[in-house]
């Protein structure tokens, strides 16, 4: 883990710090390495590390972490939970330590149309200018997209005393959904994002109407950076092609992948670059609906396990499509759990994958 320099800490009076401990624990279980003492607990990862230990009538919370970024996500999700997990006991969560004096998300940025024009049939590219491009560099290919109500003056998230976000709520609630950025040009200050135009849902509604000057909020990167491997498998259906795509590019020229993509018909195939070694098959659902067919589970399994000592595969496409790829690599293949990243980018009959995504 990389050097844990930023540190918070907060002392949160409350009826039952054993309990809020337990529970704690129990929820960052699936994110952290806990390890329990004498005292309370560690939790360790990514992200940093966090200590809790509870003396009578208080939980002492110390956060360390090796960014700016990743301190304010772990205060922000602890001080989240708490509230949750105290079930309607008022709390006071007052950090101290390496934060900023005015509190503000770090990884928030605003973007404003410069242009949109459709590259395929039912995929549209916005250009979005950003003063910040570098910030996008690292960390992740996608971002959040905060999209504002039509016609009025964005309010974008602010940041309580506690560092949880605050939503704009009513007529300012914004809809945000989850797009990757396709390409970056640091000179012209531009980020790319294609959007699948898929009907008047408020995703593709924005991208269709995106006129210059049309401002939006962005949040991220996220997702990790690209795994280094020798082979690539790279599947998705139209909803990961942007990402593929970027992949590809990406890809030093030592590198081999197999490249499989899913989309309606032939129209609607792009240009995929890359220094590496690739083969791109695509297929055609034709007349069935998209996330209703197994062609991508069908095109895996007709591929040898791959014998390369390196090899890394991605995946993204709707969620059912997605379970049956993950169960499939993980049984079949036996890929480890670090060599594959399989996605569900979204879920059929269901709006804002974030609620439902794995
Ligand atoms: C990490 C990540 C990266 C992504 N990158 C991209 C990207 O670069 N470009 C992109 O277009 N999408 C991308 N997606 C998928 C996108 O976030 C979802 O498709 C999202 O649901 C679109 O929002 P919406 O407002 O159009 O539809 P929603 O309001 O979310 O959904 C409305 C209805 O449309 C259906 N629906 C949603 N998406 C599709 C689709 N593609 N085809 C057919 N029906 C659909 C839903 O099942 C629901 O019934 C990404 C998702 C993730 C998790």
């Amino acid at each position: 883990m990389a050097e844990l320099e930023l540190r918070a800490d907060a002392h949160v009076a409350m009826r039952d710090p054993n309990a809020m401990l337990e529970r704690l624990c129990a929820h960052f279980v699936e994110h952290f390495t806990v390890t329990r003492h004498d005292n309370g607990a560690r939790l360790e990862g990514h992200f940093g590390a966090v200590d809790l230990c509870s003396p009578d009538g208080v939980l002492d919370i110390a956060v360390t972490s090796p960014s700016e970024t990743y301190l304010f996500v772990v205060t922000s999700s602890v001080a989240e939970h708490l509230h949750e997990f105290a079930e309607g006991e008022p709390l006071e969560v007052s950090w101290r330590g390496s934060l900023p004096q005015q509190p503000r998300i770090p990884y928030f940025r605003e973007a404003v149309v410069r242009s949109a024009h459709d590259i395929t049939p039912a995929m549209r590219r916005v250009i979005l200018t950003c003063e910040d491009t570098a910030h996008f560099e690292s960390g992740g290919l996608h971002v959040s997209v905060l999209i504002p109500p039509p016609g009025r003056m964005p309010i974008w998230p602010g940041v309580g005393p506690d560092n949880r976000v605050i939503w704009p709520s009513g007529a300012d609630e914004l809809v945000r959904r989850i797009y990757t950025i396709r390409s970056i040009d640091h000179q012209r200050q531009e980020l790319a994002v294609d959007v699948v135009l898929h009907d008047s849902s408020p995703g593709s509604t924005w991208a269709r109407n995106a006129r210059s000057g049309d401002r939006v909020g962005l949040l991220g990167p996220g997702g990790g950076d690209i795994v280094a491997a020798d082979w690539y498998l790279l599947c998705g259906d139209e909803t990961a092609l942007p990402a593929i795509a970027r992949i590809a590019a990406e890809l030093p020229a030592t590198a081999r992948a197999a490249i499989i993509l899913e989309v309606a018909e032939d129209s609607e195939r792009q240009d995929i670059k890359s220094n590496a070694a690739i083969d791109v098959t695509w297929l055609h659902r034709g007349d069935a609906p998209a996330g209703t067919t197994d062609l991508l589970l069908e095109a895996i399994k007709a591929i040898t396990t791959p014998e390369e000592r390196n090899p890394f595969v991605f995946v993204g496409c709707e969620r059912a499509a997605a379970r049956a790829i993950r169960k499939h690599l993980r049984s079949e293949w036996r890929l480890p759990k670090d060599r594959h990243l399989v996605a569900a980018y979204w879920r059929l009959g269901h709006a804002d994958v974030r609620d439902h995504g794995d």
